[in-house]
């Protein structure tokens, strides 16, 4: 795609505004309006490059400022998320993990002891002290604890009763209940896939609690391509993220449309904004930026893995400098923080995952370069786009819990023969080399990605 070898010139862009040839409706109007507010926003930018050739610019300092007095104290404006603690936890990890800001060993031996208060004793994980556990909460918490990665983090996660809380929120076709008696939908299968992955369960246990679920998830795939939060609903893309990539590490690409998938989501990616929309017909919003963004490298992925065509992975497959001169042009708040579109607030989720797409956006081709729009400094480190973490943070969990399992001298010998610098998608371990220590990852300076090239240093 030769528009992915230049940054864009945004006045060209402009021929690609919403035309809604006379006839309005509050989906067009919802449109020409966000396309306008944009519009302002990339020609004042266009002026204001035109004196610092240097911008856009990630605002590392604000947002490191933003994150580290988020984890500390929250304003009272979270106060209806008192259910999502571990959420919360979890959307500050990963951003700063992202942005390779290090927080204090003593913070992060707080952040563990918290994350066990909200373990249940029945499994899983609830969204606070006392609360009941739920799938999406245990998903954060076990992603969190890995992201921290010190032995008493990986150590906070009890794999007895986590493997009988999925059980008691499965069904027996496959699918997942997000809590005992609670909804159903596609976001229960890939919390729970993910975070078996993570903890390593047997490969039989594997196949035992997720029977059924590619097939299910399969059902949840609509007439548009993209994957809607159970069968017979809308196309989504934060649910067909959560099916393609419980498909990548269930190995069940082959139970639905591939082709259909990848062009659902390549075309929710807006001509004009840059950014993704979630569903057709949607306003752009920073958070796609993840959920579609990753969503691409995942499908490539399948569908190399289904045909056998490695050479699928090395071709860039959206426009990835259009997504990053949205989210740096028009997704960072002035006091740090990310935005869903210009005029709304900063708010944890949004800054995690419009800074994951940023990170998508790139390295996701395996074998290049990273691919950054304007100086070194905006390049963030990268993460592993099946479960949101640092790429080192997963195969250390991984290796972790499988070393466990085995007896000291397998273990060694497997520690020994491996060499391999990048992370499968597919939460196999392969021959990857262990770093195994007890340190935290929120205090590494490095990455092990093979792409990434550059040193960065924090700014906290
Ligand atoms: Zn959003």
């Amino acid at each position: 795609m030769d528009s992915e070898e230049r940054p864009r010139n945004l006045t060209q862009y402009k021929r690609f505004r919403t035309n809604d040839e006379g006839r309005k409706t509050f989906t067009s109007i919802d449109q020409i309006r966000t396309e306008a507010s944009i519009e302002r926003i990339y020609d004042r930018y266009e002026q204001l490059v035109a004196l610092d050739p240097t911008l856009p610019k990630l605002h590392r300092g604000d947002h490191a400022r933003y994150l580290q007095v988020s984890l500390e104290r929250l304003s009272t404006a979270y106060e209806s998320l008192d259910s999502s603690r571990p959420w919360m936890v979890y959307w500050i990890l990963n951003s700063a993990s992202i942005l390779n800001l290090r927080f204090s060993h003593e913070l992060m031996d707080r952040v563990v002891d918290f994350l066990i208060k909200c373990r249940c004793k029945t499994g899983g994980f609830g969204g606070g002290p006392g609360q009941d556990a739920h799938l999406a909460t245990t998903y954060a918490a076990v992603n969190s604890l890995c992201i921290i990665g010190t032995e008493k983090a990986l150590n906070a996660i009890d794999r007895h009763t986590l493997k009988q809380f999925m059980w008691a929120v499965r069904e027996s076709n496959g699918a997942f209940r997000m809590h005992i008696g609670g909804e159903l939908d596609v976001r229960g299968a890939y919390c729970a896939i993910s975070s078996a992955k993570l903890c390593s369960f047997t490969p039989e246990e594997e196949l035992k609690l997720f029977e059924g679920t590619s097939s299910w998830i399969a059902e949840c795939q609509t007439y548009e391509g993209g994957f809607g939060g159970a069968p017979d609903l809308e196309a989504h893309g934060g649910y067909s993220f959560c099916a393609a990539a419980a498909l990548m590490l269930l190995g069940g690409e082959n139970q639905c449309d591939l082709n259909a998938l990848f062009r659902w989501t390549i075309n929710r990616q807006m001509a004009y904004e840059g950014g993704f929309q979630g569903r057709t017909n949607k306003l752009v919003d920073g958070c796609y930026s993840f959920w579609q963004g990753a969503l691409v490298p995942i499908v490539q992925s399948l569908i190399a893995r289904k045909e056998g065509q490695q050479q699928v992975l090395n071709v860039s497959l959206f426009n990835r400098y259009a997504l990053q001169e949205y989210v740096l042009i028009c997704c960072q708040r002035p006091n740090g923080g990310l935005i869903d579109k210009p005029g709304k607030p900063a708010d944890l989720y949004h800054t995690c995952y419009t800074l994951s797409g940023l990170a998508v956006a790139q390295h996701c081709e395996t074998h290049s370069l990273p691919l950054v729009l304007g100086e070194e400094m905006n390049e963030v480190l990268p993460i592993h786009p099946v479960h949101n973490i640092p790429p080192k943070a997963a195969m250390e969990a991984y290796r972790y819990f499988i070393e466990l399992d085995q007896p000291a001298s397998a273990a060694n010998e497997e520690q020994c023969n491996g060499k391999q610098d990048d992370v499968p998608m597919d939460g196999s371990t392969g021959n990857g080399s262990s770093e195994q220590n007890s340190s935290s990852h929120m205090s590494e300076s490095g990455s092990s990605s093979s792409n990434y090239t550059s040193s960065r240093t924090s700014e906290d």
